[in-house]
């Protein structure tokens, strides 16, 4: 039987705001939450999930964590285990951002581990993928894509408990996109990758958002292509209804 896709957008806060800030921003967010036809999610700082938290409350806005480690508690100084996210209030967490990938070296398979711990924790994973300008010069964009997603998703990922945001390097922060028809083609290209390794029927399912330069004036022509499922908003989602505006363009 098929079930339509829920759009989902969600604001990658990265590590900006302090709390007087980001109550503010959650608050407005919330807000202007009612009668979005779309998901939304809004990750914070993790030191800012218990204050934008309390700001969403009732809202039906969810709150995620922006990474989480592998493991349950232990010796792992500075980091955060998936079972403090859920209990601080979070339903989400992304994995695998590019921004992580980069500065702390994180591989498919730590990316993976981390996936399968949210998961245990109960926590819907954002799992980022995307290539950088020189793999797209290089003509290997889909393979880069492909690579990621059959090495960060767990074998048991399931539609409900897992989401793959599409998140070219050279996109994020840029101001620049890939056109419509290269984002549509990927995105179909990463169903087809997740129909050969999870079966068909996970991948009609699964939410594919795109990320990357995404604002209220490019929103409406990406969020209306058939494989895009929403948005994974960095910049614009600082500004409440700039974040807004983006979910307003998903019907
Ligand atoms: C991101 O880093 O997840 C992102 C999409 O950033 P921006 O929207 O600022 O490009």
């Amino acid at each position: 039987m098929a079930t339509k896709r829920v759009m989902l957008v969600a604001g990658n806060w990265k590590m900006n705001g302090l709390a007087a800030e980001g109550h503010a921003l959650a608050q407005a967010v919330a807000a202007g939450a009612e009668g979005v036809g779309c998901e939304l999610l809004v990750c914070p700082p993790a030191v800012l999930l218990s204050t934008a938290g309390a700001a969403l409350s009732g809202s039906g806005v969810a709150l995620g964590g922006q990474d989480c480690h592998p493991e349950e508690s232990g010796a792992h100084t500075g980091d955060l285990s998936a079972e403090m996210l859920a209990d601080a209030g979070s339903r989400f967490v992304i994995v695998g951002h590019s921004e992580r990938r980069a500065d702390h070296g994180e591989s498919d398979a730590l990316v993976r581990a981390k996936a399968l711990a949210a998961h245990r924790a109960g926590l819907t994973t954002v799992i980022c993928v995307g290539e950088t300008e020189v793999e797209r010069d290089a003509g290997r964009a889909d393979a880069v894509v492909a690579g990621q997603i059959k090495g960060s998703l767990p074998e048991k990922a399931t539609a409900a408990d897992t989401v793959i945001a599409y998140e070219p390097v050279w996109a994020i922060g840029t101001g620049r996109t890939p056109t419509p028809d290269e984002v549509q083609a990927m995105h179909r290209h990463m169903r087809a990758i997740v129909s050969g390794s999870h079966g068909a029927e996970i991948a009609r399912q699964i939410r594919l958002l795109y990320g990357g330069s995404v604002k209220p004036g490019n929103a409406s022509e990406l969020m209306a292509l058939e494989d895009v499922d929403g948005a994974l908003v960095g910049g614009a989602s600082l500004v409440a209804a700039d974040f807004l505006a983006i979910a307003g363009c998903c019907a």
